[in-house]
């Protein structure tokens, strides 16, 4: 456990709103009284409830983060316990909101985002965080067409703090094909793409994306859960074929899936199916508040459900890196990490 928490790991899949600690919650309640109605329990999935539930408690996240001041407090905290948890490189994704009543933004979320990025940075806490602009697919193309606008302005006027898009929401709404030419411009202008695909079995829209997308973006999947070949998707095998011929990274959140229902346990998750393929996957937290785990959590649990040594660790660790949305040059500085991370380790 304590091997998995010093490792050097990078966290690719963390969505901010569900980011939080207890530790920041209780502090923000001490601090303001309430937390604009919602009760602290009611944030949190201490049991394995269907997906939807997960949903009703990222509406309830939405009604205590809604302020400018709660946006900043909210990402400065979660960079700093990822740093904690020696997370050295992450990418925070959150998807910006515009509140009218509290004078919130789309733009100042974003400014209010990098800012408490590039103060973590002055503070010299340890780590590389680039920022992802969610397009939450419950609220239809065209405001995901703001946000591309609103990604590439900041990428540029950050100089690549802000690095790509995240696609998200909930599977059940909606369809992710519709949004195919949304994802093309994106990375037209330079934006990386990582995409929640297969979260739940849609085949049909996965196929789709992954059709017109392969071969045209820069792409990792978000969870992934129905993408390779297993017993009820016969007559879909392109769609693993597609992944695997492209080499596109999965981002595996296995206790968010098993909270979430959308797998049965740690030995049915699909890490290991790509694990053992040499697949680029990639243990991520998905939301640490909401599904109460640390990345370390997830790499411990992993280790023991298969029997992971800590070679295995480091291994896996280290082909990590190949996936991050970010330079040959940074690849190589994390490298450097975990090799002397080894080195003291012996
Ligand atoms: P935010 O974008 O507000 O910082 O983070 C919360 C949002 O991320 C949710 O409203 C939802 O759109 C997205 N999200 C978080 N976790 C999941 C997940 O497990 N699956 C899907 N599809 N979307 C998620």
């Amino acid at each position: 456990e304590e091997f998995c928490r010093k490792l050097p790991k990078v966290e690719l899949h963390a969505h901010l709103n569900t980011s939080f600690s207890m530790t920041f919650l209780n502090e923000l309640l001490r601090k303001s009284g309430n937390l604009n109605g919602v009760s602290l329990e009611d944030l949190h999935l201490a049991e394995a409830k269907p997906l939807a539930e997960g949903f009703a408690i990222f509406s309830k996240l939405h009604q205590v983060f809604r302020t400018e001041e709660t946006i900043y407090q909210l990402t400065h905290s979660v960079i700093r316990e990822f740093a904690e948890d020696n997370v050295k490189y992450l990418e925070l994704r959150s998807t910006p909101k515009h509140i009218p009543e509290t004078g919130l933004t789309r733009d100042i979320y974003m400014q209010t985002m990098v800012r408490a990025v590039q103060d973590c940075q002055k503070e010299g806490v340890d780590i590389t965080v680039r920022l992802l602009v969610s397009i939450d697919r419950r609220q239809g193309v065209e405001v995901a067409k703001i946000a591309v606008d609103l990604a590439e302005r900041w990428m540029k006027s950050t100089q690549g703090l802000v690095i790509g898009m995240d696609f998200s929401g909930d599977p059940k709404v909606g369809d992710a094909s519709d949004y195919i030419p949304v994802f093309l411009d994106a990375a037209r202008r330079g934006l990386k793409l990582s995409l929640h695909l297969a979260e739940i079995p849609l085949y049909k829209e996965t196929k789709k994306v992954l059709q017109a997308c392969c071969g045209h973006c820069v792409l990792r999947i978000g969870h992934g859960t129905f993408l390779h070949r297993y017993e009820s998707n016969q007559g879909h095998e392109e769609i693993e074929d597609l992944v695997v011929q492209w080499k596109i990274p999965i981002e595996a959140c296995v206790t968010s899936n098993i909270l979430s229902k959308t797998v049965n346990g740690p030995g049915s998750h699909h890490f290991w199916y790509w694990h053992r393929k040499q697949h680029p996957v990639i243990l991520c937290t998905d939301g640490k508040g909401v599904f109460g785990c640390l990345l370390s959590d997830e790499y411990y649990r992993v280790a023991k459900e298969f029997s992971l040594g800590r070679e295995d660790l480091v291994s896996m660790a280290l082909s990590t890196f190949d996936s991050i949305f970010e330079s040959d040059d940074l690849k190589q500085r994390l490298r450097d990490i975990l090799r002397s991370f080894c080195e003291k380790e012996q």
